[in-house]
């Protein structure tokens, strides 16, 4: 990337706080990125997406509810307990010392 050799602004890092600020430097509307950059710096995460059922969220979400989580998110769950078990038999073999 090269930048015309007259502009002596620094390239906006959109997505950063830094972005964000630059921003407001320059009276510039905030782009999404930066906007989101700065909830997070915040520690605002906004409306928590709900997750679908189906993932291994999914599944958690409905113990969290109380409720018997669906065939999905079962699936879901025992595909991710199947990774985790493999992996941590891998490391079981590998540092078996
Ligand atoms: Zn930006
Ligand atoms: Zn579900």
């Amino acid at each position: 990337m090269t930048a015309p050799a007259k502009s002596r602004r620094k390239p906006i890092r959109h997505g950063t706080t830094g972005g964000y600020r630059a921003h407001f430097r320059h009276g510039e509307p905030m782009c999404e990125p930066c906007r989101a950059a700065d909830r997070t710096r915040k520690g605002y995460l906004g409306p928590q997406p709900v997750a679908s059922c189906g993932t291994v969220g999914g599944y958690r979400r409905h113990l969290r509810h109380g409720e018997d989580a669906c065939p999905p998110c079962l699936t879901a769950n025992a595909a991710w307990g199947r990774i985790y078990k493999r992996r941590a038999s891998d490391r079981a073999k590998a540092g078996a010392r």
